[in-house]
């Protein structure tokens, strides 16, 4: 069992209704529940629910000081290579664009990231577009070993791999993972991504789990928002991490 299987029984073309139909007291009743619901998060969005942005805003900064106290966590994005085996309509990084491509050697990622954190950043995060030539396992794993010293907290935004291949880049220091979903809808999304292996809408939504299983300490997930409508991109969201957020060993799939 996956997010995947979960995300094919979701009904979120009804939760989207359900949102745009949300009288004032719906959202009122969602605002004040302890735990909270996919229900409950698609009243929060709906039309009605502008009226109550104080107090949406008051009960989301007393959830965050919680849990991350008074912290903002900046990360600055260092961008390893723009080759990429995908066509993605919106990405300028798309095979089929006739563009100089470049990939940085080990030594240049080091000067890199030290030009950021002499403005400060103690968070990098390695970008890349996807190209299993180019931007292997090996390669990220180089990367990392060579910034771990100087670097706290190294996190990656690169093309999905296996967990197998994802082992050497934890073990080399790596903590971060993220990969965006782009768009929550299988339609806008397969239009989207017209070739290459980013068009396997399941394979994309699993990589979470593989990164968990893998060992990264934290997880990003995502919607490229303007792709699809809105209010389904983050009900899309919502379901997504709360899936990852009860996620434990035992939900892990032997195959992943
Ligand atoms: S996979 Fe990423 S880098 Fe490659 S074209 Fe798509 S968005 Fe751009």
């Amino acid at each position: 069992m996956s997010f995947v299987s979960e995300f094919n029984s979701l009904q979120l073309d009804a939760l989207a209704k359900r949102s745009l139909n949300a009288s004032g007291m719906d959202a009122r009743t969602s605002l004040g529940r302890t735990t909270l619901s996919l229900a409950d998060f698609a009243h929060l969005i709906s039309p009605v629910a502008a009226e109550l942005l104080e107090a949406l805003g008051r009960r989301s900064q007393q959830l965050t000081r919680q849990r991350f106290g008074k912290v903002i966590r900046l990360f600055a994005p260092l961008y390893l290579s723009n080759e990429c085996i995908n066509n993605c309509k919106y990405c300028g990084f798309s095979r089929d664009n006739p563009i100089l491509r470049v990939t940085l050697s080990v030594e240049e990622v080091l000067r890199e990231a030290r030009a950021l954190m002499e403005q400060g950043f103690r968070n990098v995060l390695l970008v890349s577009g996807e190209h299993p030539k180019f931007v292997s396992t090996g390669y990220l794993a180089e990367c990392v070993r060579a910034l771990h010293e100087e670097v706290p907290s190294i996190s990656l935004e690169v093309g999905p791999m296996e967990t197998e291949d994802y082992r050497p880049i934890v073990e080399a220091g790596a903590d971060g993972l993220v990969v965006y979903q782009e768009t929550y809808d299988r339609a806008v999304y397969a239009e989207m991504h017209t070739a290459g292996p980013k068009r396997n809408f399941d394979w994309r939504m699993e990589t979470a789990e593989r990164g968990y299983a893998a060992g990264f300490r934290r997880l990003g997930i995502g919607a490229l928002f303007g792709l699809g409508d809105w209010r389904l991109e983050a009900l899309g969201v919502a379901a997504h991490a709360d899936y990852l957020e009860h996620f434990g060993e035992s939900d892990l799939p032997t195959d992943i």
